[in-house]
């Protein structure tokens, strides 16, 4: 379904939409560097939600291969033991941002093993694998083949030393691990081996797959012009795919292949299998039938947001694994760029390798990134920067110093003058305000839809703007002065604070995707509603009175964020 196609929710049939964040590993913390990706789509799965669309945003860790199996032995605990714990802090991470996941698995599950497998014997009939004797790196004294990052040596084009066998840090020359001069093994130290091996490889050189490709991702032009252009490259005419080598010798923590012992699945083979063993546990939980999310013929739409480094893997591996195991293809698949933090790499010398936990332990509040990771994403490829300096200036000056101000300029004369009572009239009555933000909502819509978050707030902080402007010029605090002596002037103090506040519940809405927690408190706590504002409420929120006024949001301060790199620096090792 076209993107464009929503402006207006209110007249268009209710949508049915499956979303994911990719998986992250299981081997680490999550870090700011990951929070762009899930913030993203919560917003835009919470702004499907308020449409009144049927969503479902799954996720789940993925937890397989070497890397897991090798920090569980150094660890000196077993694989599962390992996810088990990496799972915890993960999803206790995702619920301190305020992600809504409606089901967060592990790709170590009996669905995502029985899910994995029949994609293997689907593809196997269509006779799309192919087994092949390779010659690999192996550890001698380990007794494992060994992945690219394990093998460490000279590189083979400048020299440079303790570079991995894949690439070069210091040339950015890539070769293959088998071209290392004096290659170790970073596992055991041993010179590593060649080893003959047989592999399982999935035979994308076929020219159905090509075909079903180009169809896909060039000729439907569905991709973000970026994504579009690496695929060009990739599935040109010139261009023929590299057939896919999906299996690793044991030993290997994953799920082995069936009818092949000591072979196992390439993790990324059930990684994105691991949307659907979580899209498959959340049906069972709940009653949904999961064929009508995956059938060829779904009517659901299905998004995957990723970061642009796996791109190759969702938008040719992934589409033709799902095509050629009898399963629907992606609707479209969302990249977006890498975070940096001060115009640099997120650096764990300087602490701006920041966890989410960190961020929270120090007490800062989750909305803020939220905020400005939205002020900062606009749908594209782009990578983006998190300025300290910048992220405190627009939290103080746009955030609380306009969007919250709204709220702490009208309130308390309501609270204190009129006993919480708005006036009907007013609430009822059309005023320019409400009208501006009426007339700006499409286009605020549109831009969710398109992931064009920058956008909303731009759009909406010129909204605060005139809201803003609107109580300077109305002076209520002068009205105010003048009731004191002239108790006449007070139903013009009532009117002129409702429409102000009726204006802040209805921006309230248009950022609740952004800021839904903050958002949450305003209906409770300021209006005293008893169900949530959704976006069709936009027109005619349903306020009638202020419950009370407490503070919503505070400012950052310079000496927090000082804390929090400093914390980061500390953790070092
Ligand atoms: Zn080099």
């Amino acid at each position: 379904m076209p993107e464009q196609s929503s402006a207006n929710a209110s007249q268009k049939p209710q949508r049915k939409i499956l979303v994911t964040s990719a998986l992250p590993y299981a081997n680490g913390a999550i870090h700011l560097g990951h929070l762009v990706e899930y913030i993203q789509t919560d917003i835009w799965a919470r702004f499907q939600r308020m449409r009144g669309h049927d969503v479902v945003y799954v996720c789940a860790d993925d937890t397989h291969g070497t890397p897991i199996m090798l920090r569980a032995e150094k660890e000196g605990i077993t694989p599962e033991a390992l996810i088990d714990k990496v799972w915890s802090e993960h999803t206790r991470d995702f619920a301190g941002f305020g992600i809504s996941f409606d089901h967060y698995y592990s790709t170590h599950s009996p669905e995502n093993k029985a899910l994995s497998e029949s994609f293997y014997a689907a593809l196997s009939a269509q006779g799309l694998i192919e087994v092949r004797c390779i010659e690999q790196m192996y550890d001698p004294i380990k007794n494992m083949f060994l992945p690219d990052r394990f093998i460490k040596g000279e590189c083979p084009k400048c020299g440079a030393k303790e570079q991995y066998g894949d690439s070069c840090e210091s040339c950015g020359a890539t070769y293959g691990p088998t071209d290392l001069k004096n290659p170790f093994s970073v596992v055991s130290g041993a010179t590593p081996i060649r080893k003959e091996s047989d592999h399982y490889f999935f035979r994308l050189s076929d020219p159905r797959c090509s075909d079903f490709l180009r169809q896909w991702a060039i000729d439907d032009a569905r991709l973000q012009p970026e994504a579009s252009n690496k695929l060009k490259e990739w599935l040109g005419e010139e261009a023929c795919l590299s057939d896919w080598d999906i299996s690793r010798d044991a030993p290997y923590f994953g799920f082995e292949i069936p009818d092949a012992p000591g072979k196992y699945f390439y993790v990324w083979l059930d990684a994105p299998i691991g949307y659907y063993a979580s899209l498959k546990k959340f049906c069972s939980d709940t009653g949904r039938d999961f064929d009508r999310f995956v059938a060829p013929d779904s009517d659901v739409e299905q998004y995957h947001f990723i970061g642009k480094d796996i791109l190759y893997f969702h938008t040719l591996f992934w589409p033709a694994m799902l095509k050629f195991a009898g399963y629907r293809t992606p609707t479209n698949v969302f990249a977006h760029g890498f975070l940096t933090v001060d115009g640099a790499k997120m650096s764990k010398s300087r602490g701006t390798f920041i966890t989410a936990q960190s961020y929270l332990d120090q007490k800062l509040n989750p909305e803020w990134l939220r905020y400005y990771f939205a002020a900062k994403l606009n749908g594209t490829m782009e990578d983006l920067d998190l300025n300290l300096a910048d992220f405190i200036a627009r939290i103080n000056s746009d955030l609380v110093g306009k969007f919250i101000n709204i709220a702490s300029r009208s309130a308390g004369f309501i609270s204190k003058r009129f006993d919480g009572a708005l006036c009907l009239e007013s609430l009822q009555s059309t005023h320019a305000l409400s009208q501006a933000i009426l007339a700006t909502a499409p286009e605020i819509a549109q831009a969710y839809e398109s992931r064009d978050t920058a956008r909303v707030i731009r759009e909406a902080t010129a909204l605060m703007d005139l809201i803003n402007g609107f109580v300077d010029s109305e002076k209520p605090w002068e009205l105010a002065k003048q009731a004191a002596e002239s108790p006449e002037r007070l139903p013009q103090l009532q009117a002129i604070c409702t429409i102000v506040l009726k204006a802040f519940a209805q921006l309230t809405i248009v950022l609740k995707p952004v800021l839904p927690a903050t958002a949450e408190r305003i209906e409770r706590e300021v209006f005293g509603l008893e169900r949530p504002l959704s976006w069709s409420d936009l027109e005619a929120p349903p306020i009638c009175r202020l419950q009370g006024f407490s503070h919503l949001l505070t400012r950052v301060d310079r000496e927090a964020i000082d804390a929090l790199v400093a914390v980061n620096q500390q953790s070092l090792g």
